[in-house]
C-alpha cells in the first residue's frame, strides 16, 4: 500500500495540454451584475476591460463533456446523481450519506485504507475532476487572450411567457456579448494520471476540436467554439533523463518533453480503453 500513498502525495508524471480556443460565434460568461455598457447582464472583464474566459467555466464544461462520453469508453460517470446514472460514487450526496460511516472507519484505519476506500467508491470522471473526499488531478487555466474585436456588443432580449411561448409586451432586457472571432490560449495540467484519465480527456479534446459550446445563452446560438494548435507535453519522473530535464529547466516548454502528435497520442489511449472493455 506504500505505492498507493506515493501515488497520491508525490508527483510521478504530468501531462500538459495547450490549445487555442476560437469562438466561432459571440459568447458570454455573465458577471452576475450590470455590464460596463450599463446593459442588464454584463460579461466578466478584467481591470483593463478585456473579456475573461475563466478556467472554472472551462473545467465545468470539460467535465460535462467527459460525462457524456464516459459510457462510450466503457468508463463510469455518476453525473453527481447515482439515482439517475445508476453509478455509485461518493460525490453523490445521497449515496455518500449512506456510506459515510464506512468511510469514517476506513479513514481511522490509516491513509492506505482511506485511499483504497476512495478508489472503490469514486467514478472515473470524479477521479479526474475531484470529489468531496479527494482533490482532482486536473487543473485548467483561465484563457490568455490572443485576439478579440476590442468591443463588447449589447443585444436585446425579450421576456418569453412560458405558457403561451410568446413575447411579453413591454418586458425587454439587454445583455452583453463578446463578438465572434475572439481567441484564447488555454493550458490543462494533469498530474499522476491513469489510463482512464487520458482516454476521457483525449475523447473530450477530440470533441472540443470538432466544436462545442461554453457560457450562457447557448440555446440562442451563443458560445460556439473549436480548438486549434493543440500541443501536448509531459514528464515521467521514473525516466532519469526526463527527470533531469524537469528539474534543471525554468520554462514549462523546456521542463516537459514534447509528446508529438496529439491525435495519435490520444487515439491510442482511447483505443486501449475501448478494447479493455470489450475483452
Ligand atoms: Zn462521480
Amino acid at each position: 500500500m506504500t505505492s498507493a500513498i506515493n501515488w497520491h502525495t508525490k508527483l510521478q508524471r504530468k501531462l500538459q495540454i495547450q490549445f487555442s480556443l476560437h469562438f466561432d460565434t459571440a459568447w458570454r460568461i455573465g458577471s452576475g451584475k450590470e455590464g460596463e455598457t450599463l446593459s442588464d447582464l454584463g460579461v466578466v472583464l478584467d481591470p483593463s476591460g478585456q473579456p475573461v474566459l475563466p478556467g472554472s467555466s472551462l473545467k465545468g464544461r470539460l467535465r460535462s463533456t467527459c460525462e457524456t462520453l464516459a459510457h462510450a469508453l466503457g468508463l463510469s460517470a455518476c453525473m453527481l446523481d447515482s439515482a439517475v446514472s445508476n453509478c455509485e460514487c461518493s460525490s453523490d450526496v445521497q449515496y455518500y450519506r449512506r456510506v459515510r460511516e464506512d468511510y469514517r472507519k476506513a479513514s481511522q484505519a490509516g491513509v492506505a485504507e482511506r485511499l483504497e476506500w476512495i478508489e472503490k467508491h469514486t467514478c472515473d470522471v470524479c477521479k479526474l475532476y475531484g470529489s468531496p473526499v479527494m482533490a482532482g488531478r486536473l487543473r485548467i487555466s483561465d484563457g490568455t487572450i490572443e485576439d478579440w474585436a476590442e468591443v463588447i456588443q449589447v443585444r436585446d432580449g425579450v421576456v418569453i411567457d412560458r405558457d403561451s411561448q410568446t413575447a411579453v409586451d413591454g418586458l425587454k432586457y439587454d445583455y452583453e456579448v463578446v463578438p465572434p472571432g475572439s481567441r484564447f490560449r488555454v493550458t490543462i495540467d494533469v498530474e499522476n494520471y491513469s489510463d482512464a484519465d487520458l482516454a476521457l480527456l483525449g475523447a473530450a479534446i477530440f470533441e472540443w476540436s470538432s466544436g462545442s459550446t461554453v457560457g450562457g445563452f447557448t440555446s440562442r446560438g451563443l458560445g460556439r467554439f473549436h480548438l486549434e494548435d493543440v500541443c501536448i507535453r509531459g514528464v515521467d519522473l521514473s525516466d532519469p533523463n526526463q527527470r533531469i530535464q524537469f528539474l534543471t529547466n525554468r520554462t514549462a516548454e523546456d521542463r516537459l518533453t514534447d509528446l508529438g502528435n496529439w491525435e495519435e497520442f490520444f487515439s491510442s489511449k482511447i483505443e486501449s480503453a475501448v478494447s479493455t472493455q470489450s475483452t
